[in-house]
């Protein structure tokens, strides 16, 4: 008896000393060594000659001549250039499918949504987007999906269904509708309508309990929906103020969808801290968007480009077609100005459905603007994290570190492109020249290896 005691008892303890050792391989730390190349860190023009190491899913180390840990994976980036992943500012990927905005009006459930949304999730990492912010349709789902590791594609930053009045922006129901019936695409929480004080509250708070990182809410008419001119302001400002407050007391912020002063300003005097479009606004509103730190999201290629020829957009009616040529008409002036102020801005495309493999035109087509290709990129990485982070503590689906920037502690999603976009924009274009591209840590593309 004594001597089997003693022999489950060492037995024990052997099992006590070896399982502090197991636990321990099972959460080893991954190290990534990338030498060779030259890095853009997006804070300012220039190139630096440095290694950069990373541990687990972070940026460890950042310099010359830095050791690889034992076990760590080394890449060797024959001269590439490495950028931080890029960040698209405005996408839409659950207005999908054939009709695009209308997809969801009874032609197709929500399975099928999803399954569209996952490859455009697919087609926008590929092309380099590490990180989007999805502005208007229920993509909560689908980046809580990506959050916990159960789904590839982009980090995303979803603002959930944007709120939108009765005949709104977001108001893609059928003309013949009741004025309490519900349409498919409100079913599926995609596009929402919400009137007054108490039923914008409760839409705030039913989009934060699913994990929205802010609020997107439609403020002016808008080019894509068939009940509203683009002159029209939506929604009153007690109803903006609501949303916001709400938003607030989530630590976080709103955003709207607007094109002409009376929607922006009103939403400025309710505490909205960024502007999507905003292509029709005056000299005056746009100077007071620089004095007041609103921050521009920019879709130069929809407004400047896909809008010039408004017509061939294959699921626009007429009216559709002349509130784009109105888009267009004002865009480029409403850029000059913004340069001039210097507004803060950041590029988001706005190109879905159909568009979204073509997403990158948006960053290449700012060239027209006169900038820079340095400045073009902080668009989309630098100042891009920086709005990201603007969900605050509470909201962020993302807190360990910066994104947008290579540096010390900042998220390990990495680019290696073979020809530099710092030397010519239009580098950007080719997913080929994208030679490494690495998210949150792990090596997700790397042609470099043979
Ligand atoms: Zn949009």
């Amino acid at each position: 008896m004594a001597t089997s005691l003693k022999t489950t008892l060492l037995y024990l303890l052997s099992l006590l000393l070896i399982l502090p050792v197991l636990a321990q391989d099972e959460q080893k730390d991954t190290y990534i060594l990338i030498t060779q190349v030259q890095v853009w860190d997006a804070k300012g023009k220039d190139l630096v000659k440095s290694d950069i190491l990373i541990k687990n899913n972070l940026i460890e180390a950042f310099g010359k001549n830095l050791k690889a840990p034992e076990g760590a994976t080394i890449i060797n980036g024959k001269n590439g250039t490495v950028t931080p992943g890029l960040i698209d500012m405005h996408t839409h990927i659950m207005l999908n499918g054939p009709k695009a905005f209308y997809t969801g009006q009874g032609d197709y459930g929500p399975f099928a949504i999803g399954a569209w949304a996952y490859q455009d999730m697919n087609l926008l990492l590929d092309q380099g987007f590490t990180s989007i912010r999805d502005i208007a349709g229920n993509s909560l789902g689908m980046a809580k999906a990506v959050q916990n590791d159960l789904m590839r594609g982009p980090r995303i930053w979803s603002s959930g269904p944007a709120f939108s009045s009765t005949g709104g922006h977001g108001d893609a129901g059928v003309w013949n509708q009741l004025p309490n019936e519900n349409n498919q695409p409100n079913m599926t929480m995609n596009l929402a309508t919400a009137d007054g004080v108490d039923e914008v509250i409760k839409m705030a708070r039913w989009n934060y309990r699913h994990g929205a990182a802010f609020a997107k809410i439609m403020a002016s008419g808008g080019v894509a929906s068939e009940f509203d001119p683009l002159e029209i302001t939506e929604y009153t400002y007690d109803e903006m103020r609501a949303i916001v407050k709400i938003s607030e007391d989530n630590r976080t912020y709103a955003t709207i969808h607007a094109y002409h002063d009376s929607a922006i300003n009103r939403a400025i005097d309710a505490g909205v801290k960024c502007v999507e479009h905003g292509f029709l606004m005056s000299e005056q509103t746009v100077k007071r968007m620089a004095d007041e730190n609103i921050v521009l999201s920019l879709q130069g290629y929809v407004s400047t480009v896909q809008f010039a020829e408004a017509s061939q957009i294959p699921w626009f009616s007429p009216e559709q077609v002349r509130k784009a040529t109105q888009v267009y008409e004002g865009a480029k002036q409403m850029i000059e100005w913004a340069k001039k102020y210097q507004v803060f801005i950041v590029s988001g495309s706005d190109m879905f459905a159909e568009n979204t493999p073509n997403a990158k035109m948006n960053i290449t087509v700012e060239k027209e603007f006169g900038w820079e290709p340095w400045e073009i990129l902080q668009h989309n990485t630098l100042n891009a994290g920086k709005v990201l982070a603007m969900s605050g503590p509470a909201r962020n689906p993302y807190r360990e570190g910066p994104l947008g920037v290579i540096e010390v502690g900042a998220y390990a999603d990495i680019l290696i492109w073979e020809k530099s976009p710092l030397e010519d924009i239009d580098n950007v274009l080719p997913n080929d020249n994208i030679q490494v591209l690495i998210k949150d840590g792990e090596i997700l593309k790397n042609t470099l290896e043979d």
